[in-house]
């Protein structure tokens, strides 16, 4: 077998096979190889219910009381049925569009159900579990499955074989780090890593796999970026402008003054701008800190210079989002600002029109997401390119951009957490602006981490607030499965109808998930924004940028499933206004690193600060090793959870620089904007 083998060439791969390898990038066995688990999943011993944790997922060996029945909800069935554990605890088994079940399972029947636990109004749920005859149960406990993305068709288990099979023939080659240099650096060999990340005996074992991986994608990460044309590099300044007064009326304008930490900013982008180079900049702050003033404020200035200024979101929403703020602002304050927007599905007509107010220069701002820069849009003058709350705007990209003919100037707003040293390595080549002040009007945030216990207190804390004229967002994590099943959509849907039963009709309630069209996401939104809705549920999907400053209170669902840096950010989605914020992290786990975790997040509200505790108490133990925190991913690294990582493979570059072997995975090329 060769690296660059096409996948054909695998046992029980024919040409079929392969097309629906390749729809998810694998093409050679070497893309295979790196083809990483997003997860995995470990069958657990089976107990019995009185040693279950709610929200988490369980194996309890119980047996059928009652016959499986059908209740119709909307245009979907369920199937339920009760089992009993030993000593005669009762669960209420539910199965979505399972009518075949009604004949498979019988009274009396003894399986191992395996699913997430609930518990509503006092009584037991499992929503979809599998389901084992014991014996077949017997022989997975204790084990631990790769859970890799799939397509359709593609099952998990294909993936697996596969994998297994490249892993026994591949050309492995010799290690490019020495045996000495693993073991003082803490690293594990190559070959071990491949092996273990993809089927790890125990957590240990996936752990120090990870971390090898992830070296050497940040080693190679160091490298590009050393070894670069001139990323980093000083290009003359091909879009000079002048500070124009529109800034200052603005800020007179506001309801608000500028913190003096959005002031510096403000003054280093324009002056980016005037000066004798292309600014390429990076404003870095905290969730709330109020970046958006600052890159209107940039977009304000380009379009005062008669030039054109492009801010890019990463979703749909977010671009919607800002488009109607900046659209507002320049109405309302007369500003020379003449916004469009441009977004993947739009109408015909719409999209013809916004075309062609760009290329005449009609619209000088122009807000959207990637759309911006596909072929058919055509600048008259694109002078400046922001990017909101994401990196993915890379080499690609920017090569795209280079041949249209444009060399804009570029800047860049995050709110990721990272350490000034970690930031100098990973944004080489961009000048930093740090935001590390927050408006003054904020309350801070009051947190808590409680249990199902006081789920009904969660509730009347909603409650008060939406009848003080507030909203509330209520966040269910994504669940996922090993196999396709749409189990996202039902747990918001499910806990919608949860929510809504309690609540009753007076308290009107919304529900968003991945599964929507943008257009609907959008409206969705609106209606929120619009305080047409007082309770938006939701999974993770509103996590990034959205700003509704009336909603103050946020619930997350199953808190531990999330990642710290993610939770903040969840978070971040309340106190934005002057009104008292709560954040009420639900979680009924009992791992205690998990249960230190939240806490660093209910002590304090400072994201870097969050960062930085979530990195100590990182280490083996856990199986979470490929949880990303969303911005600034790698194929398996994470710059916030991973930075000593990063910061190992920088220190160690010159010793191993002429070494590094190209790597052939999904590396986003985060500096070379
Ligand atoms: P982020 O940095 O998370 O993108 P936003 O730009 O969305 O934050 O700002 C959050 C909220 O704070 C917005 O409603 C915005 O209008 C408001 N805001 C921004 N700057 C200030 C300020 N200096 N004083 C008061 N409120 C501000
Ligand atoms: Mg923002």
């Amino acid at each position: 077998m060769n690296k660059t083998d096409s996948i054909e060439k695998i046992k029980g791969i024919g040409a079929k096979k392969a097309e629906l390898f390749n729809r998810l990038g694998i093409c050679t066995c070497e893309d295979l190889l790196n083809y990483f688990p997003r997860g995995y999943d470990k069958y657990e011993e089976p107990s019995e219910f009185k040693d279950c944790t709610v929200g988490v997922r369980n194996a309890v060996l119980a047996a059928v009381k009652t016959a499986p029945r059908v209740i119709r909800y909307g245009s979907k069935s369920v199937v339920s049925f009760s089992v009993a554990d030993i000593s005669g605890i009762v669960c209420e088994v539910k199965f979505f569009n399972a009518a075949y079940m009604l004949k498979s399972v019988k009274p009396g029947d003894i399986r191992v159900f395996r699913g997430i636990l609930r518990s509503f109004k006092g009584k037991l749920i499992l929503d979809q579990p599998k389901m084992y005859k014991r014996d077949e149960y017997e022989k997975l406990a204790g084990s631990i499955t790769p859970v890799y993305s799939l397509t359709k068709d593609l099952s998990n288990e294909s993936i697996k074989k596969a994998i297994a099979s490249v892993l026994k023939d591949y050309p492995f080659g010799e290690d490019y780090l020495t045996k000495k240099e693993c073991d003082d650096w803490g690293l594990t060999d190559s070959f071990t890593a491949y092996n273990d990340i993809h089927f790890p005996p125990d957590e240990t074992h996936q752990y120090y796999a990870r971390r090898r991986l992830v070296f050497d994608e940040f080693a190679f990460f160091v490298h590009m970026q050393r070894a670069g044309t001139g990323a980093s590099e000083k290009l003359p300044n091909t879009h000079p402008m002048i500070e124009v007064a529109d800034c200052n009326r603005l800020k007179e304008a506001l309801p608000y003054s500028l913190t003096n930490a959005q002031e510096r900013a403000v003054s280093d982008i324009i002056s980016d701008m005037t000066g004798p180079y292309l600014m390429n900049r990076l404003v870095q702050g905290d969730v709330g800190s109020g970046k958006t003033v600052v890159a209107v404020m940039a977009l304000l200035t380009a379009a005062a210079n008669n030039r054109q200024g492009a801010m890019m979101a990463p979703t749909e929403v977010l671009a919607r989002q800002h488009f109607e703020n900046i659209k507002k602002l320049s109405e309302r304050y007369k500003l020379c600002i003449r916004p469009v927007l441009l977004v993947g599905k739009m109408g015909v007509k719409d999209k013809r029109e916004a075309l062609e107010s760009i290329k005449t220069g009609e619209a000088n701002v122009i807000i959207g997401t990637h759309a911006l820069i596909t072929e058919t849009v055509e600048y008259k003058d694109l002078s400046l390119v922001i990017t909101d709350e994401q990196h993915r705007f890379g080499v690609k990209q920017r090569e795209k951009l280079m041949e249209k003919g444009v060399s804009p100037h570029i800047l860049v707003m995050s709110a990721t957490p990272i350490p000034r040293t970690l930031a100098m390595i990973v944004f080489g080549g961009l000048d930093i602006s740090v935001i590390d002040e927050m408006p003054k009007n904020r309350i801070p945030i009051s947190n808590c981490v409680v249990n199902s216990d006081f789920r009904i207190k969660a509730y009347e804390k909603i409650l008060s607030e939406i009848k003080k004229g507030h909203q509330a967002y209520v966040i269910c994590p994504m669940v996922y499965e090993n196999d396709e099943s749409d189990t996202e959509l039902k747990s918001v849907e499910e806990h919608t109808k949860e929510l809504r039963s309690y609540f009753g009709e007076s308290v009107r309630i919304a529900s968003l998930n991945g599964k929507m069209k943008p257009a609907e996401k959008a409206r969705i939104m609106e209606e929120f924004k619009e305080q047409k809705t007082d309770i938006l549920v939701s999974t993770t999907v509103i996590e990034v940028g959205i700003d509704v400053p009336n909603a103050t209170v946020i619930m997350i669902e199953n808190s531990e499933r999330f990642g710290l840096s993610q939770l903040h950010q969840l978070r971040g989605r309340v106190g934005r206004g002057d009104a008292p914020s709560f954040c009420i992290m639900m979680s009924d786990t009992t791992n205690k690193l998990t249960l230190k975790r939240l806490k660093v997040l209910n002590d304090t509200n400072d994201g870097f600060k969050i960062a930085e505790e979530d990195m100590k108490l990182r280490g083996p133990g856990e199986l979470n090793g490929v949880r990303q925190s969303g911005e600034l991913t790698f194929g398996l690294g994470d710059i916030v959870n991973d930075g000593d990582i990063m910061l190992l493979a920088a220190e160690k570059y010159d010793i191993i620089k002429n070494r590094i072997p190209t790597l052939n995975r999904n590396l986003i090329d985060i500096r070379t904007i």
